[in-house]
């Protein structure tokens, strides 16, 4: 089912997951085990993130440079195509500019519908380890907007088509994008960032999922913002929890977001007590998921990164 065909016929608030692929050498079951616990709540869907291939060049004996792969995950379509074997939920892959021609964009949207998948996030993707600004591979997208607009306009083969009984009027695929409560770090100001983030939707995206944020009068503040721009799309909230102490540091400095001076202090109380922090952590993310639902947003996305204790226990006091 299309997540714009959810959003508009549940009614109350729904858990939307997201996980990373693992990197190699983790096998399918592991993978597989590892989002077991997050199956006991029925997700509607699962959003499954997208990474580019690092390499790195190294200078060889004749003074030429080889390039060689240094990290890679389990890519999206592999990973959703795992989930849908085992669990009866549907997937949502996330499409990333980067990395990616506007004819690897078609193939890959290509093997999506070829595995039924007709729900996309579409991301421009970050810049590569050691760039300073994202750079736009040749012959792809520079935004993330144009790329909502090729997956709009993807028709797929004329005998898929047919088989499907779709007309060239249907659109495949359902899409989803981001958005920033406090601002992307390289938008001048948030009115400007809010201007593109409607690009992203008149291009045909059908709902926005935001980056995390640890106050929700951010959230809500963000909303108006949105609403008096002339959004009308759903808007869903992104809620990670604090697992430990390290990230009130990391965390601001990745994503470009604040930690309330209270938060801060809660967590650092924790010290060297690791449980404690991810307690106090869980505790936090947990109280603003109520306040979210108090407030009657549709659904609440969760970055798991991985981690599914911390995550479990919040959807069992919020759901
Ligand atoms: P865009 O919407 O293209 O915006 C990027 C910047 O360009 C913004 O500052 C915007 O204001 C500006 N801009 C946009 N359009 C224009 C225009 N026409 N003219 C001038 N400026 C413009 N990253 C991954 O690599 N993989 C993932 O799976 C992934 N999942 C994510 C999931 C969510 C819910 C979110 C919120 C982010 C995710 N990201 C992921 C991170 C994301 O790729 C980065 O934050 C990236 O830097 C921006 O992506 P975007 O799609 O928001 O870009």
């Amino acid at each position: 089912m299309k997540v714009s065909e959810i959003l508009a016929t549940s009614t109350k608030a729904f858990p939307s997951l997201e996980i990373v692929p693992p990197l190699r050498g983790l096998t399918k079951e592991e993978l597989l085990e590892s989002i077991a616990p997050f199956m006991e709540f029925k997700p509607k869907y699962i959003n499954v993130t997208s990474h580019r291939d690092e390499f790195e060049y190294r200078q060889e004996a004749d003074g030429s440079f080889s390039r060689h792969l240094v990290r890679n995950r389990i890519s999206e379509t592999t990973v959703c195509s795992a989930i849908m074997s085992r669990y009866d939920v549907d997937v949502v892959p996330h499409l990333i500019c980067g990395g990616n021609t506007v004819e690897e964009i078609e193939s890959r949207l290509d093997n999506l519908a070829f595995l039924g998948i007709n729900n996309i996030l579409a991301l421009r993707g970050d810049s590569m380890t050691g760039e300073k600004r994202f750079t736009p591979t040749p012959g792809g997208y520079r935004y993330a907007s144009e790329l909502v607009e090729g997956i709009r306009n993807y028709q797929g083969s004329s005998t898929y088509r047919r088989s499907k009984g779709l007309d060239t009027d249907d659109r495949y695929f359902c899409i989803g994008v981001g958005a920033y409560p406090e601002k992307h770090f390289e938008a001048p100001n948030i009115e400007t960032d809010i201007a593109n983030l409607k690009k992203k939707v008149d291009a045909g995206a059908d709902y926005i999922i935001t980056q995390m944020f640890f106050d929700n009068n951010i959230y809500y503040n963000f909303v108006a913002k949105c609403r008096a721009a002339g959004i009308t799309v759903p808007i869903i909230p992104g809620l990670k929890p604090l697992s430990t102490v390290r990230q009130i540091g990391t965390l601001p400095e990745s994503f470009s977001l604040d930690i309330p001076l209270e938060l801060t202090e809660a967590m650092k109380s924790a010290g060297d007590d690791r449980k404690a922090a991810y307690r106090i952590g869980a505790e936090w993310c947990t109280m603003q998921c109520k306040d979210l639902i108090a407030h009657g947003v549709p659904a609440v996305h969760f970055y798991t990164m991985g981690k599914s204790e911390n995550i479990v226990s919040i959807l069992q006091e919020c759901f």
